[in-house]
């Protein structure tokens, strides 16, 4: 059977769209029992959201897929409480408070559901990936920026929920942050920043001290969310953690030493680069009240 008949044969497909700052991909679920999809397209980010939504409507329109249940959309912004807009989105300031579900479901007669790109990649390594078999967890992204989402569960029941870890102030710590507060552990631990103070890329920064004050930062922030959260584990992902193996063994010696009264373990993320597309087609099997966007 060729994909295209199977396509066109499964009416419980899902479409995922992951809109990351600078590239979107967009892919076809046949099942939502497994992270496996089907590439339909993968295009530059357009910054102005017209373009974007052109491009997603007309990537779909042209996939061969006739039947699909609806398309989850992942973003690399803030959605707004009700799950239907972009509200936040300093690297795409053109799509907030624009009715972006909303044109879709127009324009593509499909239920649509959004969610922060943090949601998605925590939905996907909660189902397919390091983070079965917790109730209680995070998933952190430590990239141009630092993000995260927790799941809080009990039994059948749980929420997600999209937080600021980033933003967190860390006590006598003066450095101005991008969102204009002072003292955030983003100012540490976030790319552009460190790229902004430092004049080069965190990829050409190989002095130990830096990496040692890396860690003890990111290990500061992740033991503030396991205290206030009582979160079991995290998994980190983003192309900092992703391309510097030496940190997740540095940050789990700092967070041991630190960490009283429970224990926080940490493990690299397992779907790359795939988990926010794979957590966006998952949204539909959640209900939307399961999560605080
Ligand atoms: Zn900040």
């Amino acid at each position: 059977m060729s994909n295209t008949q199977f396509i066109r044969d499964d009416s419980s497909s899902h479409i995922g769209v992951d809109i990351g700052g600078t590239n979107t991909r967009i892919g076809l679920f046949s099942s939502l029992d497994t992270p496996n999809f089907l590439n339909i397209a993968r295009f530059p980010t357009y910054q102005i959201y017209e373009e974007q939504l052109h491009h997603i409507i007309e990537a779909v329109r042209t996939s061969n897929v006739q039947c699909f249940v609806g398309i989850g959309v992942s973003a690399a912004a803030r959605i707004a409480k009700d799950g239907r807009s972009i509200n936040v989105a300093p690297n795409l300031p053109d799509y907030i408070d624009k009715p972006f579900a909303e044109d879709l479901v127009e324009a593509l007669d499909s239920p649509v559901r959004l969610a922060h790109d943090t949601v998605c990649g925590l939905l996907a390594e909660k189902q397919f990936g390091i983070l079965r078999r917790y109730d209680r967890c995070a998933y952190v992204t430590v990239s141009t920026g630092t993000g995260a989402a927790i799941h809080l569960g009990k039994a059948s029941t749980s929420l997600i929920s999209s937080i600021e870890i980033g933003h967190q102030i860390l006590d006598g710590n003066s450095l101005r942050c991008l969102c204009g507060q002072v003292g955030c552990l983003e100012t540490f631990t976030g790319g552009r920043q460190i790229e902004l103070r430092y004049g080069r890329p965190i990829a050409n920064i190989t002095d130990k001290a830096f990496w040692e004050l890396f860690s003890h930062k990111l290990a500061i922030g992740l033991v503030n969310l396991a205290q206030l959260t009582r979160i079991d584990a995290v998994a980190l992902s983003g192309a900092i953690v992703l391309h510097n193996q030496f940190l997740l063994p540095m940050l789990q010696e700092e967070v041991n030493a630190t960490l009283k009264g429970s224990t926080l373990e940490l493990k690299t993320a397992k779907l790359g680069e795939d988990a926010p597309i794979v957590g966006a087609a998952t949204l539909f099997g959640l209900p939307e009240d399961r999560i605080l966007h």
